[in-house]
């Protein structure tokens, strides 16, 4: 099938790639001709495993190529949207700019009876606003959401664990869902769930999946503050209450909390359209879940002041990791950078490193000092700050790394090390919710 991909980030470029790679004949479109200049040599703009040997296969077969302009979906049967939805500036909602944007961009080279398939996190309701302009154009408007996790994204997008297709609630609906089954044939041949809904039940699926993904990081966040007043340890705990199949012990890791382009934002443009939509009261856990993630960084930054009892002006900090999560370099309300920023604000002399993410981080934080190597940031540093669990973070050694630093101090705000072992070799250790 002819397909275009309208927006190719994290989430459109993949797409994009995963689409070409089943098959289909697919066209990328982005505003940024840097990002389409990467994409159409081959090469993404950010970091994600897998993604350049997808896309140049892709490439390579003639199935996928690139471009800035839109006029050339002309011929496309659907066309996905991938725009970002971020934070607006003046509030927690969603700014919608960009998807409304796509759209107009879009609608005067709507084929008719081409389908138009939102991709991009949107407040419940706007597909119903937005089906009016596509439906009067001669096309039709579906909402099928998105659920890749970066890292994973290129698997993700090729084995979803479930697709949804939110579609309008008239006659041609069902026609609607013949069309995105095509897209997806390979996919519903393995065995893949589908679920068809109205628009506003597709929406909120994703919106509930992350708010409840966010819900359950601060559960267990909080335990690990009550955690820290009692001496318990709420890995532990985490292991023993994940032992019981309704809880699971996945999403239940303590540690400095969760970032990164969807969870954060999501979370509050939730909480703003319900408020919208006079229903605020049955979304207010989440202002909750939102502070205990902030509370998390502060936490981290205050067991680096403590270690120097207060005086952390001119000690020099290494900080390892600036992405939201490992395997990325998306630095988007990243915990770790957080965490950078504010202990170079209270004067700490901190040198960041990451595998990935330091060019991202640099161009939101000019002013912080950043080495390409762990090794040299480690070295002569007074304090160890583990943010972003990357395995090489995982696997230092600890009798290793005490050959490079000035004073054997770790905080291990991913709760990943095993804290016996860097003990054993004389660190002063301190995780998050563990005594
Ligand atoms: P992104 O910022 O990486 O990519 C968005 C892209 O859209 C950019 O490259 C931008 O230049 C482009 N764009 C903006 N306006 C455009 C227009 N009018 N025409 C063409 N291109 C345009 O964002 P992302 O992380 O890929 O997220 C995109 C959407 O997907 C968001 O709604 C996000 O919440 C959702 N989502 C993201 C993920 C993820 O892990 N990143 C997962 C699921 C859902």
């Amino acid at each position: 099938m002819k397909l275009s991909v309208i927006g190719c980030g994290y989430l459109g470029a993949v797409h994009a790639a995963a689409m070409a790679s089943i098959g289909h004949d697919v066209v990328g479109v982005d505003v940024d001709p840097a990002k389409i200049a990467a994409l159409s040599a081959g090469t993404p703009p950010f970091h994600e495993p897998g993604l350049p040997e997808l896309l140049e296969q892709a490439i390579a077969s003639g199935r996928l190529r690139f471009t800035t302009d839109i006029s050339e979906v002309h011929d496309a049967a659907v066309h996905f949207i991938g725009v970002g939805t971020p934070q607006r500036k003046d509030g927690g909602g969603a700014d919608l700019t960009y998807v409304d944007g796509a759209i107009d961009a879009l609608l005067p080279h709507l084929a008719p009876g081409s389908l138009v398939a939102g991709k991009s996190t949107v407040p419940v309701g706007t597909a119903a606003r937005l089906a009016t302009a596509v439906h009067a154009a001669g096309a039709r408007l579906a909402w099928n959401p998105e659920f890749l996790r970066e890292g994973f994204a290129v698997k993700d997008t090729l084995e979803p664990d479930r697709l949804v297709y939110g579609v309008a609630s008239d006659d041609d609906a069902a026609d609607d869902v013949a069309v995105l089954d095509a897209v997806y044939a390979q996919t519903l041949e393995t065995g893949t769930p589908r679920l068809v809904t109205d628009y506003a039940t597709a929406e909120l699926v994703k919106v509930a999946a992350n708010a409840f993904l966010a819900t359950k990081i601060s559960f267990i966040n909080a335990m690990a503050e009550i955690a820290e007043v009692t001496g318990a340890d709420v890995t532990t705990l985490a292991d023993a209450i994940g032992h019981d199949a309704r809880i699971g012990r996945r999403f239940l890791n303590a540690g400095v909390g969760f970032g990164g382009g969807c969870l954060p934002k999501d979370i509050r443009a939730f909480t703003a359209r319900a408020e919208e939509l006079g229903r605020g009261e049955s979304v207010a856990f989440l202002k909750n879940v939102d502070e205990i993630n902030l509370r998390r960084r502060q936490r981290v930054v205050d067991l680096v002041v403590d270690s120097f009892e207060g005086q952390v002006h001119g000690k020099r900090v290494a900080v390892l990791g600036l992405a939201f999560k490992p395997d990325s370099d998306d630095t988007r309300d990243s915990p770790a950078l957080d965490v950078a920023v504010r202990l170079h604000g209270l004067g700490a002399d901190v040198v960041c490193t990451d595998p990935q993410a330091i060019d991202n981080a640099r161009r939101q934080h000019p002013q912080l000092e950043y080495a390409a190597t762990t090794s040299e940031a480690l070295n002569d540093a007074e304090a160890v700050v583990l943010v972003t669990e990357w395995r090489e973070y995982r696997d230092l050694d600890p009798a290793a790394v005490a050959d490079l630093v000035a004073r054997k101090v770790v905080i291990d705000g991913r709760n990943c090390l095993d804290s016996d072992a860097w003990r054993a070799r004389g660190w002063q250790f301190h995780g998050l919710g563990r005594p």
